[in-house]
């Protein structure tokens, strides 16, 4: 399988470290508010990235943060007059419902930052050893021009390193040497969490989580970390510096990032306030697995531009998936279709070419096997394997045979008479050119 290092900018055969597993760690939400549909597809990449490395038959153990303390954060509760842990609370459940509505596999472990400072402290004491972290006013900062390798996941060599930097950079009201400098540990205030540490009381950096619980679960080297191309500068660049810094040893062996999804051409972020979230579905009533079929049509590196048709357009394709399902599990079996699995999982092996795997699929739909379907669904994830179990009820099935029995004897009255009938008892016939399916009534 071929996947495309950001390290390297080159696709490069997937090499696991250990075996056939996989350790994936993936930057999780900042949950001062609602997920909006943005952090939403990169949830769903990473969640199609698992999906193939399991079908190709990796073990894969996955890991995403969960940042509950942050600037953000603090500010936001402050307004709010709660504790930083009782205002995340409601986000933090919003965002394990939005997961489930758009059947992201759960990962193994959703650490949470504020259960994991031991860890942190460890590594800024280690940074602090090597000469790499230094201490002013309270705070503890990384030394960017101590590691020499600073900048190897973005290529800074290549750009002038303070240029690029200064507008994207950590921009702090605390005190450091270098304003690439980034903080591992900020000096506490009044009125704001703090923990102590051997260096001062305070709290941790945003960028010093991910290296500690990645590295926790998954250890000091692991395969793969993902996130959305806005982390790659400064955050995973810092990762690296902060990981290998403290370690001495290779963090991840793969950087694999999503692009963004757009509206009207701009990046979808909560500080444009362009933003929509899964709750604007509901009230629209749009089914949120529409959005992660949607999602799919794109390849994960390339922008992906929301409209509302784009979304209704992606709705119609799914339907038209679910009724051949119910159309399949209603007829006899058709062959599996070999060519298809083959050249499908061809096209997910090429780093996850969706928009490839979508054309092999469509391009074969009337000669795929129920199996085949269900197997494409692993990673498309729309829960087709549902279907299946829906039962039609024995007198749906009855009435559906006498209607095709008036039809055929071109009763049509009577025969729409039945379909009403059905109708009233949640069902709805379909005539298809290839027979009358039963599907549920929505
Ligand atoms: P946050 O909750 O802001 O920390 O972001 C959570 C994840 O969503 C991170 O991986 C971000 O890089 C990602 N993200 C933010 N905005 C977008 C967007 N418009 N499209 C795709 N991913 C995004
Ligand atoms: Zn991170």
């Amino acid at each position: 399988m071929k996947l495309f290092n950001f390290l390297t900018r080159k696709k490069e055969e997937f090499k696991p470290l250990k075996d056939k597993k996989a350790g994936m760690y993936a930057c999780g939400p900042t949950v001062y508010n609602f997920a909006h549909i943005g952090n939403l597809r990169t949830y769903i990449f990473e969640d199609v990235l698992r999906r193939t490395l399991e079908l190709a038959g990796y073990k894969v153990k996955q890991i995403m943060n969960i940042t509950d303390i942050d600037d953000k954060i603090i500010r936001e509760a402050a307004k709010n007059k709660k504790t930083a842990a009782d205002f995340v609370k409601p986000f933090k459940s919003a965002f394990f419902e939005d997961l489930k509505l758009l059947n992201i596999k759960p990962a193994q472990k959703y650490p949470l930052a504020a259960d994991h400072i031991p860890e942190m402290i460890g590594l800024i004491s280690r940074l602090l050893k090597t000469g790499l972290a230094y201490k002013s006013q309270g705070s503890v900062y990384f030394d960017i021009s101590k590691f020499k390798s600073y900048g190897k996941l973005n290529r800074l060599k290549h750009r002038k390193k303070s240029g690029i930097a200064r507008h994207r950079i950590d921009v702090d009201e605390y005190t450091k040497l270098n304003v690439e400098d980034f903080a591992l540990w900020k000096a506490g205030r009044p009125g704001e969490p703090s923990w102590s540490a051997p260096f001062g009381k305070g709290r941790p950096g945003w960028h010093i989580e991910c290296s500690a619980m990645s590295m926790k679960y998954l250890g000091r080297t692991f395969d793969i970390h993902t996130g959305a191309v806005d982390l790659l500068f400064p955050h995973h660049e810092n990762e690296i510096a902060q990981s290998e810094g403290a370690t001495k040893k290779a963090f991840a062996k793969f950087f694999i990032e999503g692009e963004h999804l757009l509206i009207n051409g701009q990046k979808m972020s909560k500080s444009l306030g362009n933003v929509y979230t899964l709750r604007d579905f509901e009230k629209r009533k749009l089914n949120p697995l529409a959005f992660r079929y949607f999602v799919l049509t794109a390849h994960y590196r390339s922008k992906l531009n929301f409209t509302w048709e784009g979304l209704k357009a992606a709705g119609r394709a799914l339907e038209r998936i679910k009724e051949r399902v119910f159309f399949l599990r209603q007829t006899a079996p058709i062959k599996d279709n070999l060519k298809f699995r083959k050249k499908s999982a061809e096209r997910l092996n090429d780093d996850l070419d969706m928009p490839g795997f979508f054309a092999v699929f469509w391009n074969n739909f009337d000669r795929l096997s129920l199996n085949d379907i269900l197997r494409a669904d692993q990673i498309l994830g729309m829960n087709l394997k549902a279907l299946i179990s829906i039962k039609i009820p024995p007198l749906v099935k009855k009435l559906a045979e006498t209607r095709e029995k008036w039809r055929k004897e071109k009763k049509w009255g009577k025969a729409d008479a039945t379909r009403n009938r059905i109708k009233k008892l949640g069902w709805l016939i379909e005539d298809l050119p290839s027979g009358p399916i039963i599907k549920p009534l929505k």
